[in-house]
């Protein structure tokens, strides 16, 4: 166990607002004028895992369908009914572009949209479906591959790319993930923390198991990139859902954000925060809806008679509110799409809430749909949900855009 070793001596936590002497980072293009662009949230699937998923039955799976030239990428388990009996003019799941596998294209889409850093992150789900085998080596292996495969393509743009590497979380074997953290930033140089889904090692993210991972995360400084994959049930939408009617729309706009927000007040609730006060949490989709929710997660836990005699009796309390863990431990993304949830995200966030916020475009997801656009329109969303929020070229939409994010994960200046 962790806990029994040695803590090495913790350096100040990167991008601490406890350093408000730290000078602003000016990263302005000096031909355009323009802030250059920090994209935190932007996905990729490395050739080892297209392959993983190229061989497989049941989703995330990749399969071609007759009349589509592109083979199809089905993730998700609402697309599941889908899947037995597909629409031949609409299947299931997204076309398979080199958007999703391609450096290139990842390049050619920063140059489009003035993003001068990207930090990769392997697109949803992390491994957790390989966790089926009883053997550990089964998702470690992977995990290995992948993380090499982003560094490669970091080390191929020296100051445009970094990654968040995958952990290999099998519900049997905790400490399969361990050696890996410990290694992560020796091994990677471009490595900025890891992405994890809301499962945890099976059992979410308040399982006491985890507990050895976050005290390794920690004590190395790699924050956490919180992100959804399971959204909500499917009985939750409905018949026309499961049917495919309304697309993808309420899995992705409702389920993931849902997902997230439970997610992460399982955390909360479990005393996790307290227990690793110096993890750092980065929450996908703004924080998902925990801005809107957090004072109502507040008053439920005021009022919770259960929680109240525990407390009584000395059984436990949560030390912190959820104001003060979203202000010292929770960064958010600028993944909202419009200014009143970039304002909530902000405010939610405490005081110094700007300071916390990092865009990110959740690309290749959600491209555009018509031939010869070039520009994508989820991009320009949440670029002017910022200019528009915050004052286009001012300090604060300066700092969502680029220097917050290199600040927080030790960025190089570009
Ligand atoms: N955004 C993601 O990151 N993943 C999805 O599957 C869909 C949208
Ligand atoms: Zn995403």
């Amino acid at each position: 166990m962790p806990s029994s070793k040695k803590k090495k001596p913790q350096q100040p936590a990167q991008g601490e607002p406890s350093n408000p002497t730290a000078p602003a980072v000016e990263i302005t293009d000096p031909q355009t004028n323009k802030p250059n662009i920090v994209d935190i949230h932007t996905h990729m699937y490395p050739a080892s895992y297209i392959k993983l998923l190229e061989s497989r039955n049941t989703i995330p799976l990749i399969r071609s369908f007759p009349g589509h030239p592109e083979p199809r990428l089905v993730l998700l388990p609402s697309e599941v009914p889908l899947l037995s009996n597909p629409s031949p003019s609409h299947p299931p799941g997204r076309p398979l572009t080199e958007a999703y596998t391609s450096l290139d294209a990842k390049i050619a889409f920063m140059d489009k949209h003035n993003i001068s850093i990207s930090v990769l992150s392997l697109a949803n789900p992390w491994l957790e479906f390989l966790s089926t085998s009883p053997d550990p080596s089964s998702l470690l292996e992977p995990a290995l591959r992948i993380n090499v495969e982003f560094e490669v393509m970091c080390s191929q743009h020296p100051g445009r790319l970094y990654f968040f590497g995958v952990l290999p979380l099998h519900p049997e074997n905790t400490l399969c993930a361990l050696p890996l953290v410990l290694s992560m930033k020796m091994k990677f140089k471009h490595c900025r923390g890891v992405i994890i889904g809301t499962n945890g090692l099976g059992k979410g993210l308040d399982d006491p198991d985890m507990e050895d991972v976050f005290e390794m995360l920690e004590e190395d400084d790699l924050p956490i990139f919180l992100h959804p994959h399971y959204g909500l049930p499917n009985q939750v939408f409905g018949e026309r859902a499961e049917k495919g009617e309304y697309g993808h729309v309420l899995s992705l706009a409702l389920g993931f954000p849902m997902e997230t927000t439970v997610a992460v007040s399982r955390m909360y609730l479990s005393g996790m925060f307290d227990k690793f006060p110096k993890l750092k949490v980065i929450l996908a989709h703004g924080g998902g809806t925990l801005p809107f929710l957090a004072a109502r997660i507040e008053s439920c836990i005021r009022h919770d008679g259960y929680l109240h005699k525990k407390e009584k009796e000395g059984r436990g309390k949560i030390k912190r509110s959820i104001w003060e863990v979203l202000n010292s431990q929770v960064y958010l993304d600028a993944v909202v799409y419009g200014e009143v949830g970039l304002k909530a995200a902000i405010q939610a966030s405490g005081e110094r809430g700007v300071e916390r916020l990092m865009f990110g475009t959740d690309h290749p997801f959600f491209p555009p749909l018509e031939e010869g656009e070039e520009e994508w329109g989820s991009v320009v969303m949440n670029t002017e949900a910022v200019n528009k929020g915050l004052g286009e070229g001012s300090k604060e939409a300066r700092m969502v855009l680029g220097e917050n994010a290199i600040k927080i994960l030790n960025l190089e200046k570009p």
